[in-house]
């Protein structure tokens, strides 16, 4: 007889390093009193993630939204952008916040990432960039987007917020694409408390983003640019220098934890799984996403979600519903149909996966969803 979790078991929760080892080393910011602005943990912080990612074109910030900004504003890109309304609306926000106008165009229906076949026909004389995500880690069909935009002449950026740690055969996915964004918030896979990088191929951009985040100040007397303040600082710092050291290990766990989701959900009519990546692909395993078929499961995804709760289960609707349908988006006008984002955003909940959580409490969960299906001991 299952029962209800004791505690909710909420769709996320972050990786925290062992305290005392975090206090310990907290230590080191008491004693130099630099709390912020470029202090010696952040520049720690970017020469390990310089390493990491093997490039030096690395800018870090105070959170992800500010990021991409601040990307978009430097690299001056304006008028149109391809993007995808299938996203968290930090992607297109950043847009408006530079008076760009958002080119929705649909997904394609195995990993949910923009669809290159749609985005050709989207490109019109304004158009200076797409906007593309790797939505749940997903990456996006990297060549094709690569192939439009040399073709037309755009610039390519990378919304891989979703995307730390995944691969492409031995290349990181920030080698992709003109310019990769990064959110280290601590509702992602990998954190820095709050935080936000930028990886980009144009080293002169270094310069412009580190102006751009610091009020524009190029020396004490000089302001070269009316920047913004989006500095990350020395606590982030060391949070994300700490986390680093554990990504391997939390990766693993979480492809354990996603393992068996889908070996006990396979069998559950009317649940389907984002089908096995291709084998160069090394995966984060960042969301744990379900699409549910109202006629096969018996109940559509919201009757499950609303149901789940009652289980102490916090699954999330993401991405219902679609950037474009919310109110402050309804006055863009939407062109072309976006028909498999729609069906996602209908039918997609993202289960519950950390790597604190036991592959016991993934095995309940599965066996809930089954109950809940089968109608019995419906609660
Ligand atoms: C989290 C997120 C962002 C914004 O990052 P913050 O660090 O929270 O500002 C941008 N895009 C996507 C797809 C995200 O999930």
């Amino acid at each position: 007889m299952i029962k209800p979790f004791e505690k909710p078991i909420y769709v996320t929760r972050p990786f925290l390093p062992p305290f005392d080892g975090f206090c310990e080393e907290l230590k080191e910011i008491w004693e130099s009193q630099w709390l912020t602005n470029n202090g010696p943990i952040l520049r720690r912080f970017s020469d390990l993630l310089s390493r990491f990612f093997d490039t030096d074109n690395i800018c870090l910030f105070n959170n992800g939204t500010l990021a991409l900004q601040i990307a978009l504003q430097g690299m001056e890109i304006s008028g149109e952008v391809i993007t995808t309304p299938f996203s968290f609306v930090a992607t297109t926000h950043a847009l408006l916040w530079n008076k760009i106008r958002p080119v929705f165009v649909d997904i394609e229906p195995d990993y949910y990432t923009l669809d290159p076949e749609k985005v050709e026909s989207a490109i019109t004389p304004l158009t200076s960039a797409i906007l593309a995500v790797h939505v749940y880690g997903h990456p996006c069909q990297i060549n094709s987007l690569s192939d439009i935009a040399k073709k037309h002449n755009l610039k390519l950026i990378y919304d891989s917020a979703h995307a730390f740690g995944v691969k492409i055969g031995n290349r990181s996915i920030a080698d992709f694409g003109d310019l990769n964004l990064f959110s280290l918030h601590a509702t992602k896979l990998y954190h820095s408390l709050e935080g936000g990088m930028l990886i980009f191929k144009q080293t002169r951009l270094k310069n412009t983003f580190n102006y751009l985040k610091n009020f524009g100040f190029k020396n004490e007397l000089e302001v070269v640019m009316v920047g913004t303040n989006a500095k990350m600082n020395e606590i982030q710092a060391l949070m994300g220098i700490q986390v680093l050291r554990y990504l391997e290990e939390i990766i693993q766990r979480r492809s354990k934890l996603s393992e068996v989701y889908r070996r006990r959900l396979v069998e559950i009519p009317g649940i389907r799984l984002v089908p096995a990546m291709s084998a160069d692909i090394m995966y984060n395993y960042a969301y744990m996403p379900i699409e549910v078929d109202e006629r096969e499961f018996r109940l559509s995804r919201d009757a499950l979600y609303e149901k789940l709760k009652h289980w102490n289960i916090f699954g999330r609707r993401y991405f219902y519903p679609l950037i474009c349908d919310y109110a402050c988006y309804r006055s863009i006008s939407v062109e072309n149909p976006l028909t498999v984002a729609r069906r996602a955003a209908d039918r997609i909940l993202t289960l519950p996966i950390y790597d604190s959580l036991q592959i016991s409490d993934v095995e309940r969960i599965c066996e809930v969803i089954r109950l809940i299906h089968l109608g019995e001991n419906a609660r």
